[in-house]
């Protein structure tokens, strides 16, 4: 199969798992389906105590990325991670705006927007997550949410620096709920997506940056979610904790 972007199969461990062995064991049985024959590119985004500990045993299968950063740079703000100690470890991705953040930790867009600036002025590539909850779907609202969520998290963040940039449409509705969207759905919105950004940037810009799906992604939805034009990806949470599913996606035909 040919593809106009090369497909980025992702994965999000969130607060998992408990204990380093078990981060180690997890990461082992993950990089051992990752092949020559694999589909695309492949990361994990992994909980700060765990990244070099993935980093040594991924090499140069897959990229390891944090779940978030602070924006801040320096200082005064107890417990925060900024984006200059993470790039300082060998981190190449983050993740900003997952919905958990959004509504457990109160981000806000502008926040999200911050910790986009920084993470890219610090060489490594941010993956902004975007997306509507279930009132809001149901409203037809997904396209104008996307559209907004977009527009205040890439503020400021210019036409070159958009190759450090890739997008993570998530319909709250569809994160852990095990409710994934169907592909027509997750297709309708990214195409939505990419006018936004072809719209903000420029047709060529709208055409090479990678929009993921994520939202309860399984072995059984995958194939039909990365058949759509614009799906470029995914952003795997619950399916990332086991080597056999995540394998499985990770090989997605
Ligand atoms: P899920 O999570 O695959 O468990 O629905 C996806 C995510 O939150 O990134």
């Amino acid at each position: 199969q040919l593809y106009e972007r090369k497909p980025f199969i992702t994965g999000n461990w969130k607060l998992n798992p408990n204990t380093k062995g078990e981060a180690i064991a997890l990461a082992e049985d993950i990089a051992s389906s990752v092949t020559s024959d694999s589909p695309g590119d492949v990361a994990l985004f992994v909980p700060y105590p765990f990244i070099e500990t993935v980093q040594n045993i991924c090499g140069d299968k897959i990229t390891v990325g944090a779940e978030m950063c602070t924006p801040e740079m320096k200082g005064a703000f107890t417990g925060g991670i900024s984006p200059a100690m993470l790039a300082s470890i060998g981190c190449k991705w983050v993740l900003a705006g997952h919905s958990e953040r959004r509504t457990i930790n109160k981000e806000t867009d502008e926040y999200i927007n911050a910790q986009c600036l920084k993470v890219i002025e610090n060489d490594m590539s941010v993956m902004l997550c975007i997306g509507e909850t279930l009132g809001e779907y149901e409203q037809n609202l997904a396209g104008p949410i996307c559209e907004l969520q977009l527009k205040k998290g890439l503020a400021g963040v210019s036409k070159e620096d958009m190759s450090s940039v890739a997008i993570a449409y998530e319909p709250v509705w569809a994160i852990g709920t095990g409710k994934v969207a169907t592909p027509e759905i997750a297709q309708d919105v990214h195409e939505q997506i990419r006018a936004t950004l072809k719209n903000m940037y420029g047709e060529d810009i709208g055409d090479s940056t990678k929009i993921l799906y994520g939202g309860s992604v399984s072995p059984d939805s995958v194939d039909g979610l990365m058949a759509k034009p614009d799906i470029d990806g995914t952003l795997v949470g619950g399916a990332s904790l086991s080597g056999e599913s995540f394998g499985r996606i990770i090989n997605f035909q």
